[in-house]
């Protein structure tokens, strides 16, 4: 299986300082037996900076970020490598798990993700992307490590959250792109796909109240694909429509047992845009909840802001029908793309969710904590439900209690997982009672 070169050098016998390095890291690991964790970080935002203000303001912002590894991302041990410009190597070392190591990127995303840095009369976001892999789990030399955290940091790219780490069966994924609908087509066929569930609380009681479907697909040759990929991939081989029937299909069957435990429970599943252009969504919505016996207002469908304004005549059409079947309507990743007000509304929506890029920084970053408070106002002036996505800690779950925020979802509750998983926590959350 292992692809790896067996020396650290090229044919030519050249040894990059950097791969040099990593290899005398991984030399004294492997004698100590200790797992090591390489982070990849990319700053995309520099090379758009160099164009609009100077490369003075691009070498601001690189120094900045590598400051900002070292002082708030980094451990005592752990050796720090600028590549170029915008891109520079985390060597964390002794870790003890993939866990770890995913920990110290998310706190590198708090820091440097929704956090613009200051250049002198300027202020720019970084755009951050990171990409991970793990010694000696994913190679056991210096330049394969590399290559994979590399190869971890293009998939990131295309991922919601910006971090990835890398995964054994990728290394299959160098194929061509048009074997995704083969592959896809395959798996709906096969009904190999799966969905995990993401749980949202009350922050008014604490209590599971909900949970969003997520799409996971793991497959033979391409490996994990994430699902944005795999939505790109069904909107570009025209299976986007099933792939969303099967979804709706699945999570309210599922819904039947979640709701045993809890008859208000409610399960969220994401309409793409393509989809709000299908005249047929109401209807096999609509079928999924009467084959299954399930409420209509058990289930929420979600639709992103930028979704909802692409063509927001359509987008409202198809909205107040589903409307009149009695589902839910939840205005997804808000805060993120160009609301007009008027349309927000006049739109039949029931719940607004707050994009996690605010959340999760709103503790450090104060303007983020204050469009998340003027959010949580404009969703109470709208009588919308409001859930909060990224509360990634205690923290912040206190902070949007105090602004009176209605539910939340984050890795604090817990991330997406199997549903037997969130039924074992809804059978002692009712036992509890
Ligand atoms: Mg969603
Ligand atoms: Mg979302």
């Amino acid at each position: 299986m292992d692809h790896e070169a067996v020396s650290a050098t090229g044919s030519d016998g050249y040894l990059s300082p950097l791969v040099a390095h990593v290899q005398s890291t991984l030399s004294e690991a492997r004698v100590r037996g200790d797992s090591v964790g390489l982070l990849l970080v990319h700053a995309a935002a520099i090379d758009r900076i160099d164009a609009l203000h100077g490369f003075n303001a691009g070498d601001k912002m690189s120094n900045k970020i590598a400051g900002v590894l070292r002082s708030g991302a980094l451990r005592k041990n752990d050796a720090l490598a600028t590549l170029s410009r915008d891109e520079f190597a985390c060597i964390l070392w002794p870790v003890s798990s993939e866990g770890v190591a995913m920990l110290a990127a998310q706190r590198v995303m708090t820091l440097l993700g929704a956090t613009p840095v200051e250049l002198g009369g300027i202020s720019e976001l970084a755009d951050i992307a990171i990409g991970i892999a793990m010694f000696p789990d994913h190679a056991q030399q210096a330049e394969s490590l590399l290559q994979r955290a590399k190869h971890a940091l293009h998939t990131a790219r295309g991922h919601r959250d910006r971090i990835w780490i890398y995964e054994i069966q990728a290394v299959a994924s160098a194929v061509d792109p048009s074997q995704y609908a083969a592959r896809l087509r395959r798996a709906l066929d096969q009904n190999s796909l799966t969905l995990h569930y993401m749980p949202q609380a009350s922050l008014h009681t604490g209590r599971l109240t909900g949970a969003e479907a997520l799409l996971r697909w793991t497959d033979d040759v391409l490996g994990i694909v994430p699902p944005c990929a795999t939505v790109q991939a069904a909107e570009a081989a025209g299976l986007i429509d099933r792939l969303t029937q099967w979804v709706v299909t699945s999570a309210v069957q599922q819904c039947v047992e979640f709701r045993n435990m809890d008859p208000e429970f409610s399960v969220s599943v994401n309409v793409s845009p393509s989809n709000l252009r299908e005249p047929d969504l109401p209807l096999y919505i609509d079928r999924a909840l009467r084959t299954w016996d399930v409420n209509a207002s058990n289930l929420t469908v979600e639709i992103t802001e930028s979704a909802m304004m692409n063509d927001p005549n359509a987008a409202t059409q198809r909205l107040q029908e589903l409307k009149s079947h009695g589902v839910r309507l939840s205005i997804d990743d808000f805060g993120t793309g160009y609301s007009s007000m008027y349309y927000l509304a006049q739109l039949p929506l029931d719940e607004l969710k707050i994009d996690l890029s605010f959340v999760r920084s709103m503790l450090e970053v104060p303007i983020n904590a204050k469009i998340v408070r003027s959010l949580i106002e404009l969703a109470q002036n709208l009588e919308l439900t409001v859930v909060a996505e990224g509360v990634d800690n205690e923290a912040i779950m206190a902070a949007l209690t105090h602004l009176g925020c209605d539910y939340m979802q984050g890795y604090y509750l817990g991330q997406a997982a199997p549903a037997a998983e969130l039924m074992a926590r809804l059978r002692k959350q009712s036992q509890s009672n």
